[in-house]
């Protein structure tokens, strides 16, 4: 199959892909914002360098692609899914000490609540269990 190049608009990304002749018109998803790429023409091609790993069109704006968004720098440490420039869930509303006081406690009680319902439960399988024993009493063993 051949290899043909792909334009993300949206990054200035180029991309490769190889595909099948047939499918070579079709959008490819850019690798580094899932944007739909589209196919760049070898008579449309231009000038591009590589920054960060990925071919950039030239003038390159400088910027870099973090889960769809668009950031300044790559950063070099950073908890998975997180970036320093974008809005962090875990940021905008963090647990305060007695959130996770409540959160343990909630946890101990459903717990608790749990194990009471497997208690009664196996009561309740026990209670049927011996209702329908047959108590049989070895002959001779208990007469007097
Ligand atoms: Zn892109």
């Amino acid at each position: 199959m051949p290899l043909y190049e792909y334009l993300c608009e949206d990054c200035e990304g180029i991309f490769e892909a190889v595909r099948p002749m047939k499918q070579a018109e079709e959008p490819e998803p850019c690798p580094v914002c899932d944007t739909e790429g589209q196919r760049l023409m070898p008579s449309t091609f231009q000038a591009f360098i590589v920054r960060g790993g990925y071919p950039r069109r030239i003038p390159d704006r400088g910027n870099f692609w973090h889960l769809g968004k668009e950031v300044s720098y790559l950063p070099k440490k950073a908890r998975p899914g997180e970036h320093p420039q974008l809005p962090s869930e875990r940021r905008k509303d963090p647990l305060t000490r007695q959130d996770r006081v409540e959160m343990v406690e909630q946890k101990v009680t459903e717990r608790r609540v749990k194990r009471d319902e497997r208690k009664a439960a196996h009561a309740r399988k026990m209670e049927v269990r011996n209702s329908r024993k047959i108590r049989k009493v070895p002959k001779g063993k208990f007469d007097v």
